[in-house]
């Protein structure tokens, strides 16, 4: 992303993501196709909802049909979380500062750096004007909830395991009641807070592409991934996130998860600016 600042600047911005970095060999196999079964391929009940793969929000398109339930339960369960990951944001932010009493909300913020590394503070939509009286004070503590690693997992299990049924039908047997049961779970908990750990999800192979462009324009593609000597099997969402038809289980992973994130920054002179370009 880039801004045009008044004074004649143009600042540039990236999301650096969080995760380790490294390069993976992929190869794309093949564009998977709508398709629409009678029955939703999680649970079983009436299919009677288009469902996105991926989640709109990420560009997915109506791929499917699913039961209300899977479809619209299991995604506000899940997909928050994912949707917050795969944008970079910072859920549910607060600011404090020394100078103002109380600490103030504002709607989920980017985390974008310049090239240099300097946090940019990117705020829109309508601002609360005490967060202007923080900001003029110089000094500002940023507060907010990082995405659930589990939900965001489960909400990319829900995805995969949709693709997979797209290209060869709901996979029968013992595989398939795994990661049934594990969505059914999910969707059933009774709030996002209660949604249950899943070693399933969390084992499964993801790998994020952050070039400019994203590697494929169809929302699903079954690609193989080479990291070791075995390639890994899965599907390609957006053009952007590799997620394995396959799961190493991870029970022993399960995270003391920190999702708290508290950073003071110092705040510059504030100046004004267009965007110039937004990174697809
Ligand atoms: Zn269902």
């Amino acid at each position: 992303m880039s801004l045009d600042l008044s004074d004649g600047r143009v600042l540039h911005m990236a999301s650096t993501p969080q995760e380790p970095s490294g390069a993976a060999r992929i190869t794309l196999l093949e564009e998977i196709p709508r398709r629409v079964f009678d029955s939703c391929p999680i649970c079983g009940d009436p299919a009677t909802d288009e469902e996105h793969v991926p989640p709109a929000a990420m560009g997915g398109g109506k791929m499917t049909l699913t039961c209300a339930g899977c479809n619209h339960r299991l995604g506000s369960h899940v997909e928050a979380d994912l949707i917050d990951w795969y944008d970079n944001h910072i859920t549910l932010p607060r600011f404090t500062a020394p100078d103002v009493q109380g600490a103030r909300r504002t709607a989920r913020i980017p985390l974008k750096w310049t090239p240099e590394g300097e946090f940019v503070l990117l705020l829109s939509g309508s601002i609360d004007p005490a967060i202007d009286e923080m900001l003029q004070g110089g000094e500002i503590t940023l507060a907010g909830l990082l995405p659930d690693e589990n939900r965001c997992r489960l909400a990319l299990l829900k995805h995969a395991y949709l693709a997979a049924c797209l290209r060869a039908g709901a996979p029968a047997g013992a595989d398939g009641d795994l990661v049934r049961h594990d969505l059914i779970a999910a969707r059933d908990a009774t709030g996002r807070s209660e949604v249950p750990y899943s070693p399933l999800a969390m084992g499964l192979t993801v790998i994020r592409h952050v070039g400019a462009t994203p590697l494929a324009s169809a929302p699903l593609v079954r690609a193989v991934v080479h990291l070791s000597e075995e390639p890994i099997e899965g599907v390609l969402l957006v053009g952007r996130i590799f997620v394995s038809w396959s799961s190493t289980f991870n029970p022993g992973h399960r995270p003391d998860q920190d999702r708290h994130l508290q950073v003071s920054l110092q705040v510059g002179e504030p100046i004004s600016g267009t965007v110039q370009s937004v990174d697809p």
